[in-house]
């Protein structure tokens, strides 16, 4: 049986059959992993039943291009792309601190190679970082940036607190999502937001695409999301949810890549840009600390 983990719900049932597989790069067919989606909450999830090393699908080159070559062209365009949406972050994060005196503590939990906290504003933000996987956290501590290499459930933060954090696509990698939002609540100041980015299965890409979806990437993805499931998640761990929304520009090709398969090409290059604006394949979503007296009220 497959529990839900995220409602208790015993009632899940399984969706498909998947392999080891990264954004549009199938590592192995012949590794085979099964779906499943909780029928109470809506979250999907990876069949827990199996004892896996998970780490071990983490390479070394984890976050490095893997050799990838891409023209000048291509470079470019996701260079322009990446520094729009880090500039459209920062602005949905200084939209909560208007009036704000002095700099937002801000956390980025798994913070990768740093590039999201090096393009925040340093005399708007104290800046601080956390990466389990090392060659990352060296190359963020070559930039200067103050980042931890440690899980973070084992880290003592005391009375360490912050006025934002982070999870830029983590969420779905944590096998223990309650844990860490748990914890994340209690790190939050009074009025402090939590804004998370992640995969959507509400999505066109993971309905048609399925064991092709860009963001499937079994096993890496633990547990994957529409925008019901989250919310029901963040309000179990006692966050206010702010805003829900989806930003067609993140990952801009990643519906292609899904649908290629399943649709001919003429027409996906034809209607690409308003299925993306459509399909909203990822979903941000800005969760507030709730006040005690809500808690109480509740
Ligand atoms: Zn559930």
């Amino acid at each position: 049986m497959n529990q839900c983990y995220i409602c208790n719900s015993p009632k899940t049932a399984k969706l498909f059959s998947s392999f080891n597989v990264h954004g549009r790069k199938i590592i192995n067919e012949d590794e085979k992993f099964d779906i499943f989606k909780c029928q109470k909450c809506g979250v999907v999830f990876l069949n827990s039943d199996k004892k896996i090393n998970y780490s071990q699908y983490y390479g070394e080159n984890y976050y490095c291009n893997s050799g990838e070559s891409f023209s000048k062209f291509m470079q470019l365009l996701i260079k322009i792309s990446e520094d729009f949406s880090f500039t459209r972050k920062e602005q949905l994060i200084l939209k909560y601190f208007k009036n704000y005196k002095s700099k937002i503590a801000i956390l980025d939990i798994g913070c990768g190679e740093g590039k999201f906290l090096l393009n925040l504003d340093k005399n708007k933000f104290i800046k601080k970082g956390i990466e389990i996987n090392k060659d990352a956290c060296r190359s963020c501590k070559k930039r200067s940036l103050s980042v931890l290499n440690k899980d973070f459930l084992k880290i003592e933060f005391n009375s360490e607190k912050y006025e934002v954090i982070t999870l830029w696509h983590v969420l779905e990698h944590l096998d223990n999502p309650r844990a860490v939002l748990e914890k994340i609540n209690r790190i939050l100041k009074p009025n402090g937001i939590l804004v998370i980015s992640t995969p959507n299965i509400g999505s066109v890409g993971f309905k048609i695409g399925k064991s092709r979806w860009f963001h499937l990437d079994s096993p890496r993805h633990r547990f994957l999301y529409n925008k019901k499931s989250l919310k029901f998640l963040l309000n179990k761990e006692e966050f206010e949810i702010m805003e829900v929304k989806s930003e067609f520009y993140d990952y801009f090709l990643d519906l292609f890549w899904s649908l290629k398969n399943s649709i001919p090409k003429i027409l996906l290059l034809l209607f690409y840009p308003l299925l993306k604006i459509y399909s909203k394949e990822t979903i941000t979503l800005i969760g507030k600390k709730q006040s005690s007296d809500r808690k109480k009220a509740v």
